[in-house]
């Protein structure tokens, strides 16, 4: 289970989750690296260099997060993967040296939360650990977001905006969701997509803008007007808290 200690960061009062982390690579250097920078974060981290031992671990040892290294000399990391998803839940970053969009989003459909391209430094590694535990926590633990007047219900899937109700579809209520985790935080239009549509960013599509432009007449605001839902030019997309 997750520990959770109290933490300075972004300009305000926080939680950082901490974890039991899996780490299949067979790299000794990379996993050496790895293992120094999420243990130095305060993780417990435990090491596989094969595939077959990686997945009992997964069985036996039930860690709250795996990294996976797709290069493995024993099975595909491919196939591990869906191995894995077979048998847990675990939410699983894959570690892999192909970066076009299509292999991603091949991977995000097999499984993968979450991925980070090789080669990746220690901090880079410990950064997407704890964005990913970020979202566990949210989805797993704190289940109401509150941020002002609005109030997100996780597991119902009920949105309220000073004590009414309001109705939002699937992906309306997941990009709220998601902005609302993370409040007072420019997120960018890539990530976006990554956890809200699972699908990388192409750079000229309006689903976001239209999912936005959806919310904000839902939250009786405009885009020249905003209260909750913030643009930044070029950047991304925040949600504030307007009563602060
Ligand atoms: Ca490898």
């Amino acid at each position: 289970m997750l520990g959770v200690v109290p933490l300075a960061w972004a300009g305000g009062i926080g939680l950082l989750p901490m974890a039991s982390v899996l780490m299949v690579e067979d790299d000794h250097q990379i996993r050496d690296l790895a293992v120094r920078a999420l243990s130095s974060a305060g993780h417990v981290v435990r090491s596989e260099a094969m595939a077959m031992p990686g997945l009992q671990s997964v069985i036996d040892n039930t860690p709250d997060l795996v990294v996976l290294d797709l290069g493995l000399p024993d099975v595909d990391g491919e196939d591990l993967l869906r191995m894995i998803r077979a048998v847990s839940e675990v939410p699983i970053i894959v570690a892999t040296a192909r970066d076009d969009e299509a292999d991603v989003v091949r991977l995000l459909n097999a499984g993968a939360d979450e991925y980070v391209i090789k080669p990746y430094s220690g901090a880079e590694l410990e950064a997407r650990v704890r964005a990913l535990l970020r979202r566990i926590e949210i989805g797993g633990q704190a289940r109401i977001l509150e941020v002002g007047g609005l109030r997100i219900d996780l597991r119902s899937r009920i949105v309220e905006l000073d004590d009414a109700e309001i109705a939002c579809n699937r992906k309306e209520f997941d990009l709220l969701a998601y902005l609302a985790g993370n409040p007072g935080i420019v997120i960018e239009r890539a990530e976006l997509y990554a956890q809200v549509w699972r699908e990388p960013y192409g750079g000229a599509d309006k689903t976001i803008d239209v999912h936005l432009s959806w919310l904000r007449r839902k939250l009786g605001e405009t885009a020249a007007e905003p209260r909750y839902l913030h643009t930044v030019r070029g950047v991304g997309v925040k949600l504030v808290d307007p009563t602060r």
